[in-house]
């Protein structure tokens, strides 16, 4: 089971029609429908089960600038404006603050990664620091360890999964957005080259333009209108602690685990890099393009054969659109979390902040990362069909830099002047064969 969502008040009966239709409810769907609806545009969006049921609100609640792929630079740093102001915007408590990220280094190799990294940010505007071996100590409160750097960037912060995507939906419903939830889209259907309609379980919704934010399923939904979207999942466990006082108020990457203070007192813990990589039937579809981040991963990935390459031939299938779909089946991916990973990194915890030695692990769980081959999403309209917006494959970044997507996907949808390039995250890449670069630092 999940952790536990505030819940929305969402809408029941389905237009006939609609200008802009979002399949998905986690964080970019969701801040997609905010950005129309406050633009004052007819917008309906549909989630197979419960908003942020899936990755959104099982994140670690990391906004960070600090580490990014130098190509999300810009778009991170608008979402860092975004997420400042957001509890105001939406009236809600989102769990938002701006109590810093901060990159904990025991070597001085590390220093000088992160030294790279930090330039390459400034040059993006972000105010990203490198703190000396005393100021880093300073942060890592009682921790039994020798830090001697840090990595971290002015407006950082952490916020609350379980509460910020609701915040943002209820703030759509406010402003006019139609969500549905237990409402699966099965499929996309065009005219003329041009989206005109969704098939929902509940009927159809004629539309103009159409968004794919359905995360780990958005291979599937674009395999139905015949597009290739090179993307698998990743399962990364976490869990919470019960509230402890351990004197740390921000989000920190230690060698063996990452940690954030939470609201209501607790830790969101997880262990540091990688996840499981169950083999399926997409792993050899996509075999070439994730080869190099395989490749770059190995020491922290770990693959697996098991149930799911059968559950993945057999039942993960575009039907005929007038059947039940896959979607309706598995209203909500929930894997078992990883209990043996997460006790190490527990254990790890405790040694190295002995402040933990009397946490008890309240609650854990697991969320597939949906990702691409070289760990950036894809935000893009779709060359050959018309009103079609795919934005997805948020490679684990994908909380913190919501809002600046979602904000990016509205302008895309309406034609206003884009809040950043969004051409470093077009579909177009994977077709015409450019290089897919995969960032490394540190
Ligand atoms: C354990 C873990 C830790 C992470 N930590 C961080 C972090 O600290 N910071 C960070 O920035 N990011 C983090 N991420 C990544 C982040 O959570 C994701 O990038 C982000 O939530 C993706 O949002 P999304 O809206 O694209 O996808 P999702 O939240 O997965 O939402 C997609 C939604 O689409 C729905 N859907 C799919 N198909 C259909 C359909 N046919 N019809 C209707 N609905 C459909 C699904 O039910 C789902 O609710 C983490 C992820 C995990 C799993």
């Amino acid at each position: 089971m999940g952790p536990i969502i505030d819940q929305v008040e969402t809408s029941k009966k389905l237009p006939e029609i609609t200008d802009i239709a979002i399949i998905g409810g986690g964080i970019i769907g969701v801040a997609t429908a905010m950005f129309l609806a406050e633009r004052g545009h007819r917008v309906a969006l549909f989630e197979k089960g419960h908003i942020s049921g899936e990755q959104s609100s099982r994140n670690w609640g990391w906004c960070r600038q600090t580490g990014r792929d130098s190509r999300e630079l810009d778009l991170i740093r608008e979402s860092t404006h975004l997420w400042e102001s957001m509890n105001e915007r939406t009236g809600k408590e989102t769990g938002f603050r701006s109590t810093g990220v901060y990159y904990l280094g025991e070597s001085e190799d590390k220093a000088e990664g992160y030294e790279i990294w930090a330039k390459i940010a400034r040059e993006h505007g972000l105010d990203a620091q490198v703190l000396s071996s005393k100021e880093a100590q300073a942060v890592a409160t009682g921790t039994t360890h020798s830090i001697l750097s840090a990595l971290t960037t002015k407006g950082d912060g952490r916020a609350e999964p379980q509460k910020a995507v609701p915040a943002m939906a209820a703030k759509a419903i406010s402003d006019g957005a139609l969500i549905f939830e237990n409402c699966a889209v099965r499929g996309i259907e065009q005219t003329n080259g041009h989206v005109s309609s969704i098939i929902t379980e509940k009927g159809v919704v004629q539309c103009q333009a159409v968004v794919i934010a359905g995360g780990a399923w958005s291979r599937l939904i674009c395999s139905q209108l015949g597009l290739r979207l090179p993307q698998l999942k990743v399962r990364s466990s976490v869990f919470r602690t019960n509230p402890i006082d351990a004197a740390i108020e921000t989000a920190l990457y230690f060698k063996d685990f990452a940690l954030r203070k939470r609201l209501d007192g607790g830790f969101t813990v997880a262990a540091e890099g990688g996840g499981d990589v169950d083999i399926v039937p997409d792993s050899f579809a996509f075999f070439k393009e994730f080869f190099p981040a395989l490749a770059s991963e190995w020491r922290t990935i770990r693959l697996r054969i098991g149930k799911r390459f059968f559950d993945e031939l057999l039942y993960w299938r575009n039907r005929p659109l007038d059947q039940v779909s896959i979607y309706e089946k598995m209203r909500t991916l929930d894997p078992n979390p990883d209990i043996a990973r997460n006790l190490k990194a527990m254990k790890q915890l405790q040694q190295a902040f002995p402040a933990f030695q009397h946490a008890v692990i309240a609650q854990q769980w697991a969320g597939y990362i949906d990702t691409m081959p070289d760990v950036i999403p894809v935000i893009s309209p779709v060359e050959h069909i018309g009103g079609l917006i795919i934005a997805t494959g948020f490679s684990g970044h994908g909380f913190g830099i919501g809002p600046a997507a979602g904000h990016l996907i509205a302008d895309m949808v309406t034609g206003d002047k884009p809040l950043v390039d969004p051409s470093a995250f077009r579909f177009s890449r994977f077709q015409d064969k450019s290089k897919l670069v995969i960032e490394k630092w540190g």
